[in-house]
């Protein structure tokens, strides 16, 4: 059996690795238009930031050692420009010699990943896209030959921001044009606001609704902006599938253009499979297609399509889209699918968002993290869960992503048993905090709102706003219209509260509110309590750095 595969690096390389442990005899092929296979596209921007100094770090394997490992023909410099199916060949092309040659399969392997989205009149020396090894090469160099200080990265997702982190640590003034009203879509825009804070806080200049339109070699302008004058841009707006080979050989397209497979990863066409960024994949929770070009599916999709051809039946489920991000010494994290994509699909949903410690508080170096988790209404089934903090947080984010996985329900999250010693986590860990509020909120305990409402509760005369934290604390800061009374003196002032009024409590994470609010109801209250505490508040509504460290429950030092 001869195996071709296009594409030798993340779903590529795993399938022919994969191939060869199944099947010593096949004879398989890589074809890789670049110069390297297998290397490692998530570190790139860390080389280009120097955290990562040894070039050779980036390309795990070169084709030498995968061939003797794997005694795998590999091929770089090598582009398929045709696939002809009737009669089971690709055309290649050898970039360096400009041979064009003819290869035979028995079975093909697609795994060409996809090519960054660049606006038409994006064009020159100074602008730049992140996808492989030799664009990183040339960034870097550049960066060093000009001595580049100012720079703009358009888009506001994984790519562009890594890339700012890399850059403010080379001491580059950085700019980030982002479209819409926040970054990282993948969050809500709570969320993101803590990512928003972290970055101005580093020096990363952010302008939301800003549509880049023109380019002049110097000057980037367009809507919602002034002309910005930059060293260099970099383009981050979002990655196509590439289709332009699948498409030409009569393969049947799906979402945006991306190659669709069934469950095994076949392609509508006999022999040939399709993996990674290039394919449509189901959404594990919304079992609709859709794209989500990270490295973990297209890793297992490698590995399901040499399964398959080797007779063993895998399946690929479907992708939550799981995946995380270091920003400074921030970490921001998620599973599953947000608010926006729930409501665009009518879900009835609920959500609890909690900030808590990343371990025991008694224990040195504790650190805030705000977890959202998101659960259907009417099944309990978990949507998906979002945290942002700086330590901890991939952890919770993983024990989210295999509950949704395995079908937990949201208010079983309280029951899981997860390792606790202080330095690590709570006796409650954060998870089961959240599957504790869930359960109140179903059994009836709690009734949440959330900082959407405000502004309309600000205009209601008929309902109480109050915050429950320490006079510190709100002489600090506060909500507007919420008056104060400290949660351990509200059972003696209940008498300042009109009985006929809902009353809507805040504190600083949500723990305080929540025990006012059990005061308020056992004592006839109609009472209310906002989800992530004024930390969320102040980080939307005031682009507040959230602290990193908290006293429990106010019990300042
Ligand atoms: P790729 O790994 O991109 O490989 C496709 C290869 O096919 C390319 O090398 C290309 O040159 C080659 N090719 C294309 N067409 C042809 C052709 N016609 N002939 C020959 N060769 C061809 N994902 C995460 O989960 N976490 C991260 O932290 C993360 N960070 C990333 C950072 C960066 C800068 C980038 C670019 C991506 C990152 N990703 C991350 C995404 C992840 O790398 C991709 O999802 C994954 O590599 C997709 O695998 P793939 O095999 O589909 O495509």
């Amino acid at each position: 059996m001869k195996i071709v595969i296009i594409g030798g690096v993340a779903g590529g390389a795993t399938a022919a690795a994969r191939l060869r442990r199944l099947n010593e005899k096949a004879q398989i092929v890589i074809f890789e238009r670049t110069g390297f296979i297998s290397y490692a596209n998530c570190g790139l921007p860390y080389f280009i930031g120097d955290e990562i100094t040894d070039k050779e770090e980036l390309t795990l394997q070169p084709p030498q050692s995968f061939k003797r490992r794997f005694n795998v023909d590999v091929n770089v410099f090598c582009e398929v420009t045709k696939i002809t199916p009737e009669e089971k060949t690709v055309t290649v092309k050898n970039l360096q010699s400009g041979e064009v040659f003819i290869e035979s399969y028995d079975k093909l392997i697609l795994s060409p990943g996809a090519k960054p989205n660049i606006p038409e009149f994006l064009k020159g020396e100074r602008v730049f896209t992140l996808r492989t090894v030799e664009d990183t090469f040339s960034i870097k160099e550049y960066i060093n030959r000009m001595s580049v200080k100012t720079a703009v990265i358009l888009g506001g997702g994984f790519i562009g921001l890594e890339m700012a982190e890399n850059l403010v640590n080379l001491g580059v003034k950085t700019t980030i044009l982002q479209r819409g009203n926040q970054l990282l879509n993948i969050l809500d825009r709570d969320m993101a606001s803590f990512i928003h804070s972290k970055l101005r806080s580093m020096g990363v200049k952010l302008i939301f609704n800003a549509k880049a339109l023109a380019y002049n070699e110097e000057y980037l302008s367009g809507e919602g902006f002034l002309p910005i004058k930059a060293d260099m841009v970099i383009v981050a707006a979002g990655v196509s599938p590439e289709n332009s080979l699948a498409k030409d050989a009569g393969l049947a397209l799906g979402e945006k253009g991306a190659i669709k497979v069934n469950e095994y990863m076949q392609t509508s066409v006999e022999d040939i499979y399709a993996v990674g960024d290039a394919v449509e994949i189901k959404n594990f929770v919304t079992e609709k297609g859709g794209l989500i070009p990270l490295a973990g599916p297209a890793n297992k999709q490698g590995r399901i399509a040499a399964d398959n051809i080797c007779g063993i039946k895998s399946a690929y489920k479907g992708s939550l889209g799981s995946c995380v991000i270091k920003l400074f010494n921030m970490t921001a994290a998620a599973t599953g699918i947000n608010e926006n994509a729930a409501e665009k699909l009518g879900l009835k949903y609920e959500k609890v968002i909690l900030s808590l410690l990343s371990h025991a508080g008694y224990y040195p170096g504790a650190k805030v993290m705000t977890l959202k988790v998101l659960y259907q209404k009417e099944t309990l089934k978990i949507l998906g869960a979002q945290a942002v903090g700086y330590e901890g947080v991939d952890k919770r984010i993983d024990v989210l992503a295999t509950a949704i996985y395995s079908g937990l329900f949201a208010d079983k999250l309280k029951e899981l048993d997860l390792a606790y010693a202080p330095p690590y986590s709570s006796a409650k860990d954060p998870v089961n905090m959240a599957g504790f509020i869930i359960d109140n909120i179903e059994n009836g305990l709690v009734k949440q709102f959330y900082y959407e409402d405000i502004p309309a509760l600000r205009e209601r005369e008929d309902i109480t706003l109050l915050d429950t934290r320490t006079l510190r604390e709100y002489e600090k800061g506060h909500a507007e219209g919420f008056i104060h009374i400290p949660v351990d003196e509200l059972r003696f002032r209940l008498k300042e509260l009109p009985e006929n009024k809902p009353v809507y409590v805040m504190c600083q994470s949500g723990l305080r509110s929540y025990i006012a609010a059990r005061i308020l109801m056992e004592n006839g209250y109609d009472a209310y309590n906002f989800a992530g505490g004024y930390r969320l508040f102040s980080s939307i509504f005031n682009d507040e750095l959230a602290a990193e460290n908290a006293f429990n429950c106010g019990l300042e030092k």
